[in-house]
Parts: structure tokens; C-alpha cells; sequence
């Protein structure tokens, strides 16, 4: 079933959210980015004549209640942006009643859902060596499915927009998927678009494409850079792995970030990036520093030749070049992860090469996803945000879609 070809007039639809939104120690929220993104969807539903049961977790409380983690901080927030009151079940397993008294365009949030550990189904208490480990997991399996079911008694429909816990196969993102028949299951406006993103750069690809991967390590983004490497045409690996590549290449890198134990995987990745004709633009130049500060002082030289004592925290002007070539005339651009320690204005520059070479091309027709973290604050760093086709919401939940990995929130839908 589809958003859009839902009726929901007379029905009550329950809806996962992420309004896992970060607060202030007055329980203030400092960033409404995913209320707002989640609007799109519970305003549909009112509007249709539904009423919304909305669901979410906040923060890890570990299967207790905390009351710092309370939803409940984040009502008139959400009412003001619904421009509907919100009702309130304190205990998001003992709602029944609230849930059966709810009428058209009435609004029920539900308390956090991590407050029970049947949420995330991982026995709490036991150590993963115990030898009761097993038996504890398999029970907590049994409570979970139950908690899902209690959850998903309150409505005649689920739907997920949740895109930021799409990877875990949790009782409210995945598990209650199996209580709605499939003509009673969706995914909501924000899941719809993220899944669409991911689909224009692993499925639907115009050519050519360009993935440029940067960040601290090449061990956390292997999973990405191989899966992509049998669908790009050109692929920049920037960052702080650059200097693992160039050490594996017999370089000097000083006291420049590198996982030495990868050194063979670098190898291995530039080895089949040959093989399979993948124009790979690995940084040549370097802006090295005499110290992890804004304020240290800088000079430009090879990636593979930085003095002892310097450490490359951007890369130079001759890569800002090449990484530019290699994005300019891309009909697919994917961007994760900086270029340089962006966070530090002076070593900054990299990134903001990135970002502008993406947002010219996108101005001439390309198709282009930010996502995963760091390459996110980045654009919103430059102010291009909206110079770019699709910024996604999700860290981990794109970065397992980009790896090639099913994401259980997504296939307990979809199949
Ligand atoms: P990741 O979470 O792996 O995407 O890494 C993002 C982090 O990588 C950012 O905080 C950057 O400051 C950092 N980073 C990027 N380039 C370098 C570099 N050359 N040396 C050290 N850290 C870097």
C-alpha cells in the first residue's frame, strides 16, 4: 500500500517517527529538523480524515523509564507544529484505552518506546557470554513480538517514517509490521524519498557517476567503497584515509591519521578500482599542519611527502582540482564524508571545494545525495543545502542501504 492511495478517513493510524530531537538541559528542543520532517506524512493523515497515534523513541534509556528521555518534554512542540493539541499516554504499552477513544483528526503521542527493552528486543542484565545468554534472547524475542502487538492493537494502520532506525529490526519499526496486512502497511512521505535516493544512486544510476568518500577511516566506509566500486565511474576517497593509501603506496605521511593495519585493503581497493575500470582520484597534495588546531601553522605539500611532525588535515589545491574534474559533467553524484577536518575553518577549504563542484553540477542537471553525518553539517556549513538534490536524515539507516544491506524497517513493508 501506498501513502497516497490510502484511505485513512475513520481510521486510526499508528505512525513511527523519529522525533529523537536533540534538548537543551531545560528540556528545550535545539534542532526541530525531524518534527518537521515527519510533517509531510502526520498532516496528510489528519487531513484525510485519520486520527494519528504517533510513536517514537528518544535517546537510549536502556528499557527504563528516564525521565530525561521523556517524550512528554516534546508535546506542545509537536502540537504547534501539527497546529492540532496533542494528547499524551503516559505509558506507550497501556494506551488501549486513549487510542480506542481517539477520534478524526485527534492526536495521540505515545511515551518513549525504549522506556520498555521489548522495544529493541536485547535481553537487558545478562552478558553476552553467559551460557543463559541464548534462553534470555530468545524469551526477550517472545515479549517483543507481544509488545509489538499490543502497539499495533490501537490502530487499523501502520505506517513507518522512520528512516533514521529503518536499520534496526525493532518492535515499532519492523516487528509490528506483522500484525497489518499488507494493504495496511506503508511507508510514510520521508521514507518514501530516502528509499527513492537510494535507489537513483544503487539502481536508477545516470552516468556518469561519482561517489566521493571521505572521513576519518577507511575500516568504517570499506563496506561502501566496495559495493560501490561495481557501479561508479569515478570514485574520490579523501579524508583522513588518504594517508592510509599513501602510506601503502610507500609514502611519508608524518604524524598524519592512518590505520596501519589496512594498509593491504588500501592496496587491495586500488587494485580493484584497476580491474574494474573505476577512474579512482585519490588526493596528491595536502595541506599539512604542526599541530591539531585551527591555529597551526600550514603548508602545502605532497600527501605522500609530509614532513615528520606535520599532519595532513586537508587536502591541497592541485586535489580541489581533480576532485572538481571528477565531479563536474556527473549525472550521479553521492557525497559522504569530508574532505579535511572541516570542523576547523582553516582546514575547511577541501570540503568547500566538494561542496561547490557538487552544487555546480546539480545546477546543471545532476542528481545528488549528501548523506551520512559529517558531509551533511558540511553543506550546511557552506550554506548549499539547497543547492543539492536530496540531503538525507538518515546516518547509519543510509549508509546499510548504501553498503547494498536490507534495512529491516524498509523490507517489513515492502518484502
Ligand atoms: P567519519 O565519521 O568517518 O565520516 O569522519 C568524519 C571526521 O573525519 C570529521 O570529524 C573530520 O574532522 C575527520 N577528518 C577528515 N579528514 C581528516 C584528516 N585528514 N585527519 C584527521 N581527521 C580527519
Amino acid at each position: 500500500m501506498t501513502i497516497n492511495d490510502y484511505k485513512f478517513a475513520g481510521k486510526k493510524a499508528i505512525v513511527r517517527v523519529d522525533f529523537n530531537v536533540p534538548l537543551n538541559e531545560n528540556g528545550e528542543i535545539t534542532d526541530d529538523t525531524r518534527i518537521r520532517g515527519a510533517l509531510p506524512t502526520l498532516k496528510h493523515i489528519l487531513e484525510e480524515g485519520g486520527a494519528l497515534i504517533i510513536m517514537s523513541h528518544m535517546g537510549k534509556p536502556k528499557g527504563k523509564v528516564v525521565a530525561k528521555y521523556s517524550l512528554k518534554q516534546i508535546v506542545d512542540a509537536v502540537s504547534a507544529a501539527l497546529g492540532a493539541p496533542v494528547q499524551f499516554a503516559e505509558d506507550c504499552a497501556k494506551a488501549a484505552d486513549k487510542a480506542a477513544a481517539l477520534k478524526a483528526g485527534e492526536v495521540l503521542l505515545l511515551e518513549n518506546l525504549r522506556y520498555y527493552p521489548e522495544e529493541e528486543g536485547k535481553p537487558v542484565g545478562i552478558d553476552k557470554e553467559d551460557p543463559a545468554y541464548e534462553e534470555a534472547k530468545k524469551a526477550m524475542k517472545a515479549s517483543q513480538k507481544e509488545f509489538a502487538k499490543t502497539l499495533a492493537s490501537y490502530a487499523d494502520c501502520y505506517v513507518n517514517d522512520a528512516f533514521g532506525t529503518a536499520h534496526r529490526k525493532h518492535a515499532s519499526t519492523a516487528v509490528i509490521a506483522d500484525y497489518f496486512d499488507a494493504d495496511n502497511k506503508m511507508l510514510g512521505y520521508l521514507m518514501e524519498k530516502e528509499v527513492q535516493a537510494v535507489d537513483n544512486i544503487l539502481s536508477n544510476i545516470k552516468r556518469p557517476f561519482t561517489a566521493i568518500m571521505g572521513g576519518s577511516k577507511v575500516s568504517t566506509k570499506i563496506g561502501i567503497i566496495e559495493n560501490l566500486m561495481d557501479k561508479v565511474d569515478n570514485l574520490i576517497l579523501c579524508g583522513g584515509m588518504t594517508y592510509t593509501f599513501a602510506k601503502a603506496n610507500g609514502g611519508e605521511i608524518g604524524n598524519s591519521i592512518c590505520e596501519n593495519d589496512k594498509l593491504d585493503l588500501a592496496l587491495d581497493i586500488i587494485a580493484q578500482a584497476k580491474a574494474k575500470g573505476v577512474n579512482l582520484v585519490l588526493a596528491t597534495d595536502c595541506v599539512a599542519a604542526d599541530a591539531f588546531s585551527n591555529d597551526a601553522n600550514t603548508q602545502v605539500c605532497p600527501s605522500n611527502a609530509i614532513p615528520e611532525g606535520w599532519e595532513g588535515v586537508d587536502v591541497g589545491p592541485e586535489s580541489r582540482k581533480a576532485f572538481a574534474a571528477a565531479i563536474e559533467g556527473a549525472k550521479t553524484i553521492l557525497w559522504n564524508g569530508p574532505a579535511g577536518v572541516f570542523e576547523f575553518d582553516n582546514f575547511a577549504a577541501g570540503s568547500k571545494a566538494i561542496a561547490e563542484a557538487i552544487a555546480k553540477a546539480t545546477d546543471e542537471g545532476a542528481y545528488s545525495l549528501i548523506g551520512g553525518g559529517d558531509s551533511v553539517a558540511c553543506v550546511n556549513k557552506f550554506g548549499m543545502a539547497d543547492r543539492v538534490s536530496y540531503i538525507s536524515t538518515g546516518g547509519g539507516a543510509l549508509l546499510e542501504a548504501i553498503e547494498g544491506k536490507v534495512l529491516p524497517g524498509v523490507a517489513a513493508i515492502k518484502g
